[in-house]
């Protein structure tokens, strides 16, 4: 299969490449080693319609389809991943439910402002007790007159520092089966009762923002409900399913940033009077490192599409997932082998990517989910 980009997907292609190479690429060193998010790179990020590429144009984004979507992530990661996350668990994990499952009354309430990046979201699926095992969260919402009251713990929220919408998943049926009686809700950041704890300190993805969130007695509107009682599983599922398709683009991104700093590396060392370039044991880790690429962004691009084209795409989400995540460790890992003694050293971006990578392995589905996901298709 190959993969051609149409004029608008290339032209999205370059203006983030750029944004990313002028505006990102020179703070992405200091917010990983200060771990505080860019707060300041936001504004222009909205301005480049990065934060509403998941909201269609009549609701205030650049409504941009799916490919275009994941080519931006990729372009933020191939210089910060944390850049790249922010963007992805706004528009992939907040504004994409909204999108999908919001009435009109909360597309009108929230979109505009969320893809004009006037607000931030977030999604808080993660429990302590309730992980990969997302069914057995134990968050409640309880009816009070028309009222909803929520109480519960999440953790390791992305944008949780900042974010001003929480899509929030809560327990509405103790009685039903886990995954049945759980529901989605919209929650502003300023409601009483709603408590962000301290930031995580992190192996990488350092500039963003992963928190706690409690909720304590907190009251929500009957119209807070996303989607219908009962369908919060259903919904945060399918909103992973394309958050997947984000993360593979994440972790791709990573993945050619770390690949294009080991291939001018290996130009500019001079060892044994030549260039390790002309070495044979470098030109095959350059080899492996380029088909790895290759490979995980065909499949990363055909989930896309796939979804662009509203057909099937889940497993191929998986799949690409699957691939890139590991791929980008690899590739990360290689690059620094290619630097060698500098490679491990903060004086080239390699050593960052190689930790930013790994958590792609483990978000929004680990390894061994996907594997679980993917076997279930085949032996279905
Ligand atoms: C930086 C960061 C940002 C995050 N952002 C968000 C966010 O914005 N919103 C949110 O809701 N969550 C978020 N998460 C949570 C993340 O999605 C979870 O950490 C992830 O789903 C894994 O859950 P867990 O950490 O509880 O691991 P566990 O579920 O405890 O898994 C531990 C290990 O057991 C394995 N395992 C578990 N069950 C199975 C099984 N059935 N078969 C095979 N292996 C299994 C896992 O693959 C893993 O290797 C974030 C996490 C991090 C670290």
């Amino acid at each position: 299969m190959s993969f051609e980009l149409t004029d608008e997907q290339l032209i999205t292609r370059d203006a983030v490449r750029q944004f990313a190479d002028s505006t990102v690429a020179p703070i992405a060193a200091e917010i990983d080693r200060d771990h505080r998010a860019p707060l300041e790179n936001l504004p222009a990020m909205a301005e480049l319609g990065l934060l509403g590429m998941t909201v269609p144009e009549e609701l205030g984004g650049s409504g941009s389809g799916t490919v275009s979507y994941v080519i931006a992530v990729e372009e933020l990661a191939r210089r910060c991943a944390s850049h790249a996350v922010i963007v992805e668990a706004h528009s992939s994990l907040c504004c994409w439910p909204i999108v999908a499952f919001g009435n009109p009354e909360q597309h009108q309430a929230y979109l505009p402002d969320l893809a004009g990046g006037a607000k931030i979201g977030a999604f808080c699926l993660t429990e302590p007790g309730a992980g990969t095992d997302a069914a057995s969260l134990t968050s409640s919402a309880r009816r009070d007159g028309d009222q909803w009251v929520l109480n519960g713990q999440k953790v390791f929220i992305t944008n949780g520092g900042f974010a001003d919408v929480f899509v929030v998943f809560a327990r509405t049926d103790p009685e039903a089966p886990s995954a049945k009686g759980i529901s989605a809700f919209i929650v502003d950041r300023q409601t009483a009762g709603l408590t962000v704890g301290d930031p995580e300190r992190k192996l990488g993805i350092r500039g963003s923002s992963t928190t706690p969130v409690s909720f304590s007695d907190l009251r929500l509107p009957a119209t807070s409900l996303l989607g219908r009682e009962g369908q919060g599983f259903a919904i945060a599922m399918r909103t992973l399913d394309g958050g997947r398709t984000g993360i593979a683009a994440q972790a791709l991104g990573i993945a050619q940033g770390a690949y294009e700093t080991a291939v001018a590396y290996a130009k500019e060392r001079i060892q044994f009077g030549r260039p390790i370039a002309n070495l044979q044991a470098i030109q095959w880790m350059i080899a492996d490192m380029a088909t790895d690429l290759e490979a995980g962004r065909l499949l990363c691009y055909q989930a896309a599409d796939l979804e662009e084209r509203h057909l099937d795409f889940a497993i191929q989400a998986s799949m690409a997932k699957l691939f890139c995540a590991p791929m980008s460790v690899r590739v990360a890992s290689s690059a620094i082998q290619v630097l060698g003694g500098v490679g491990y050293t903060e004086s080239y971006p390699v050593e960052r990517a190689y930790r930013d990578a790994k958590i792609t392995e483990i978000y929004e589905g680990t390894n061994e989910v996907q594997r679980l996901v993917i076997s279930k298709s085949q032996l279905r």
